[in-house]
């Protein structure tokens, strides 16, 4: 039995005094997750909900998987590929969590409790002993005039549907109107920002909707459609290598979607798009007419994380929210406050402030330091400190073979310096979820000591994605993948294995052959 005795107590029974030593039953500890999303679910899917009473809190009452989203703009696939319902998670081990479809509005650490709004904005106040913020981002429009009013943004399943919606609406007035060539021509041009993963996977998803679809549906209207993709910096994908930024680019080019590399959006209206060369402060701006806006570019922070911030008095000044190496929001005294996936940002302890501790762990203290020597004691020290791990600082780039005291010092400090916190994926708030999720199951059941819990160091997997005509391009930790015929095989592999359920498997698998063999649908 896992009860423990909470209370003795002294019944009295016909006036004998019987001690009862009531065994009553452990009251666990309660955990609140905020967020339905990649950080929210896969903590869901493994926390122990024998050790901890779970409770989820979130508005959507489903779980998005976003890597598959542009697909939906084309209609290449169905949500019924890339969502989930919560409740399919919620019962393990013949135990079940709670779901609250509740939105967040407050964190109120000293007190533990959280202020939500349901449906009718009505409130409701829940208690925690422990809170697991997943509540992702939201897109930024950089403040940039126009956007948030005339762009469509690439961020959530209503999102992508209106988008799909918005350009069958476009062929449906153009192919039936009358107007000038000039005029369907600008209706017909589809402008993508940004050309990160997904900017280019939904610029791709429109290609080929429109060159193997629309073609044959629209016949009068095609030689009008036109997609372009604008991108600040020089390279499309720029997080993956040159070779596949180059690839992509041809790709693109025959595909005749047309790229704008090093130009940035200045302004939008209505009608057009003003654009901006990011190297040439001279050139002229360009104005482009467009029909269809869809912003693919940068992550702002939600008003849950910006008011949050201001009620901790070491984050007032943050733009995200700090957590430490074990995913704990700084400043909370109490420690109970966990934040995951896109809503916060790593900042160890700074080696610079701890060399004490770093010299501690050499056998002898040295009088010559060496990166060598450093590198030696990497993995114990990374367990305190990330950023000395092998795969956040590069030794052999960075050999140094004779170091004073005061050298050393600076090296530590450019070690600090040089840390990243992982960037804003599925594939590392995935990770962040099994890290904190082991910590609540273990470390905090065992009463570890917070700094004897090793710190999160994410593994990067590699990337992928969909340009195009069946072309794939990934940037795999030993190997990269430039399109090719079996390019589109390893991704649906990939997807395969990385969906949730057999339930997703089974429709991706029917809708690409739906795809293929009848093409994409033009009805809602
Ligand atoms: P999310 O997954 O966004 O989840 C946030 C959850 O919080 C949602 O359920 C939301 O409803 C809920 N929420 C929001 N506010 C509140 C509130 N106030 N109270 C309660 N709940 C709230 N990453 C990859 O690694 N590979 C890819 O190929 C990839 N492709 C992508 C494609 C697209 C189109 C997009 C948009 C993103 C893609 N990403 C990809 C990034 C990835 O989706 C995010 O990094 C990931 O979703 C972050 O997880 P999260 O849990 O922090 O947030
Ligand atoms: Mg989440
Ligand atoms: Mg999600
Ligand atoms: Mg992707
Ligand atoms: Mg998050």
């Amino acid at each position: 039995m896992s009860g423990v005795i909470r209370n003795v107590k002294y019944v009295y029974d016909n006036k004998r005094e019987i001690n009862t030593t009531k065994l009553y039953n452990h009251k666990k500890d309660k955990i609140v997750i905020l967020g339905s999303g990649w950080g929210g679910i896969h903590f869901l899917l493994n926390i122990d909900f024998r050790k901890y009473d779970i409770t989820l809190i979130s508005p959507r009452n489903y779980f998005t998987f976003t890597p598959l989203l542009p697909c939906l703009c084309s209609g290449t696939l169905s949500t019924n590929a890339c969502t989930e319902k919560v409740s399919k998670f919620l019962k393990k081990n013949g135990l079940s969590g709670s779901y609250l479809q509740l939105e967040c509005t407050d964190i109120e650490p000293t007190e533990k409790f959280i202020t939500c709004k349901d449906n009718n904005n009505k409130e409701v106040k829940i208690e925690y002993d422990y809170l697991i913020i997943s509540v992702g981002a939201k897109t930024n429009s950089f403040n940039i005039k126009g956007v948030d009013k005339y762009a469509f943004f690439v961020k959530d399943i209503q999102g992508v549907l209106q988008i799909r919606e918005k350009f069958l609406k476009i062929l449906e007035t153009c192919s039936m109107s009358n107007f000038s060539d000039e005029e369907i021509r600008k209706l017909l041009h589809v402008v993508v920002v940004g050309g990160g993963p997904t900017g280019v996977e939904v610029a791709g998803e429109f290609a080929d909707f429109i060159h193997k679809d629309v073609k044959k549906k629209y016949k009068n209207i095609y030689p009008f459609i036109s997609v372009s993709i604008v991108e600040g910096g020089n390279n499309l994908l720029p997080t993956f290598t040159q070779n596949i930024s180059d690839f992509t680019k041809k790709t693109f080019q025959n595909l005749n979607i047309n790229v704008q590399t090093n130009y940035y959006v200045r302004e939008v209206d209505e009608n057009n798009i003003y654009i901006q060369s990011s190297v040439n402060k001279n050139e002229k701006g360009k104005k482009v007419p467009y029909g269809m806006l869809i912003w693919a570019s940068g992550l702002a922070q939600t008003s849950l994380i910006m008011n949050f911030l201001k009620k901790i008095p070491e984050q007032v000044n943050n733009k995200i929210l700090n957590v430490n190496a074990q995913l704990a929001v700084i400043g909370i005294k109490e420690n109970n406050i966990y934040a995951i996936g896109d809503c916060k940002k790593i900042q160890p302890l700074k080696l610079e402030e701890h060399v004490k501790d770093v010299i501690n762990t050499f056998s002898n203290s040295p009088t010559n330091f060496t990166s060598d020597l450093l590198k030696s004691k990497a993995d114990e020290l990374s367990k305190k400190f990330p950023q000395v791990s092998t795969s956040k600082w590069d030794y052999n780039k960075n050999k140094k073979v004779q170091m004073d005291i005061q050298q050393f010092c600076e090296y530590l400090k450019q070690i600090d310096e040089n840390y990243k916190s992982p960037a804003p994926t599925a594939q590392n708030a995935k990770q962040e979820a099994y890290y904190l999720s082991n910590l609540f199951n273990t470390h905090l059941k065992n009463n570890t000591q917070a700094h004897q819990i090793p710190s999160f160091i994410e593994k990067w997997k590699g990337s992928i994605a969909y340009i195009g005509n069946h072309q794939v391009v990934a940037h795999l930790p030993f190997y990269e993948i430039c399109g090719g015929y079996f390019s589109f095989t390893f991704w649906k592999i990939v997807y395969i294995q990385l969906l949730l359920t057999w339930k997703s498997r089974l429709f991706f698998l029917l809708d690409i052959l739906r795809t293929k063999i009848c093409g994409r649908p033009f009805s809602k």
